[in-house]
């Protein structure tokens, strides 16, 4: 016997790199480029640090009122973690029990299978259709449980809030998650469902539009039975998942409406922008509602493009998986970052049409 055969044991997720060299042009796990809104630095700046040798506030009382109020839902509708990946992570153990198998698509966020494994929950992935939309009758079948990226990533792709809607009351005996971490940039949220459906939780993040990926905040939303459920299983974890300094954080962006609206704009601007350029220059792409491209070129390869990429230090997300190992992940930076990629990508084509 070897203590190494009662290891639980998993193969883990892997994040895009975080390059020590202050010069790359960062385009490889979709951050926003500009800074988090200015309450936040002035909250951190001024943080009584004497505080710090309390616990913090267990029930995250202020960032969980901040948040309902943003989106007019009840207190008890609300529940925060560490990031949504700890609150995906949290809700999957807490909801996915039946021993059937959970559902979600073939193409996603690469982190959906790994839960499931850590978990040893079966799954079974339904595949997108051939412009990477989801068939909503792929989900009318006994399940487990069911989780769906809208907009779905690495693709970018949204749907429509009545596929999910139609999904969601189809399925009144399994919880389904649905994943909003990209909806600010032109999704349809479907937090106007939880009233009307007690098994759904929507989940968000404080990552991408609010410029806060270094803090950690993720949150989900629904029925007040199923955030009993997941403050449970919570408070037989770690009562104190969120710290002191990162609950005042959160609630100075969620109190800065107008940052938040002006930066978002701002990225949305430069993604419909570079969606033009990078049709000229031979992209195809399924059109984006994320602060991200999913991009392929129609007559050279994404490896060799990821690779002339990194060399000359933008970086970018590729993944060597079916139907995607084409294309590029491209996150939307400032308009001179994105400047600075199309100029990039220009020259080398035009170069590389020269010497073959
Ligand atoms: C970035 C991302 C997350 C995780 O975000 P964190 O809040 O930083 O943990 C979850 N789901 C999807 C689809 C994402 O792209």
């Amino acid at each position: 016997m070897s203590w190494e055969e009662n290891v639980r044991k998993v193969v883990p997720y892997v994040a895009g790199e975080q390059p020590k060299d202050p010069t790359v042009i960062k385009l490889n796990t979709n951050e926003n480029p500009y800074p988090p809104a200015p309450g936040v630095a002035e909250v951190i700046r001024r943080f009584d640090y004497d505080s710090l040798r309390k616990y913090p506030d267990q029930d995250v009382s202020a960032l969980v009122s901040a948040l309902a109020g943003h989106h007019g839902l009840d207190r008890e509708q609300v529940f925060v973690g560490v990031g949504s990946d700890d609150v995906l992570a949290m809700s999957f153990l807490t909801f996915f029990n039946s021993g059937k198998p959970i559902l979600f698509p073939d193409i996603t966020y690469s982190f959906y299978d790994v839960w499931a494994d850590l978990y040893r929950i079966p799954y079974e992935d339904q595949p997108l259709d051939e412009n990477f939309c989801v068939r909503e009758e792929d989900y009318f079948k006994e399940n487990g449980g069911i989780i769906l990226a809208n907009p779905n990533a690495p693709t970018g792709v949204a749907s429509e809030r009545s596929v999910y809607e139609k999904i969601i009351r189809e399925n009144p005996d399994s919880v389904v998650i649905i994943d909003e971490a990209y909806v600010d940039f032109g999704g349809e949220s479907c937090v106007p469902l939880i009233e009307k459906y007690d098994n759904l939780l929507v989940v968000q993040t404080f990552s991408k539009s609010r410029s806060m990926a270094g803090m950690r905040i993720g949150y989900a939303m629904g029925n007040r039975k199923l955030i009993r459920y997941l403050n449970d299983i919570k408070f037989s974890f770690n009562s104190y998942t969120m710290n002191t300094v990162t609950i005042a954080a959160g609630v100075a962006s969620v109190e800065d409406e107008a940052y938040f609206a002006e930066t978002t704009a701002r990225v949305v601007a430069t993604r419909e922008r570079t969606k033009r350029e990078l049709a000229k220059l031979g992209f195809v792409f399924p059109d984006s509602k994320t602060n991200f491209i999913f991009a392929a070129h129609k007559t050279v390869p994404a490896q060799e493009l990821f690779d002339v990429l990194r060399e000359n230090k933008i970086y970018v997300r590729h993944w060597n998986k079916p139907r995607i190992e084409n294309y590029l992940r491209i996150s939307i930076g400032t308009d001179e970052e994105m400047d600075k990629v199309l100029t990039f990508l220009e020259e080398y084509l035009t170069n590389r049409k020269c010497i073959k």
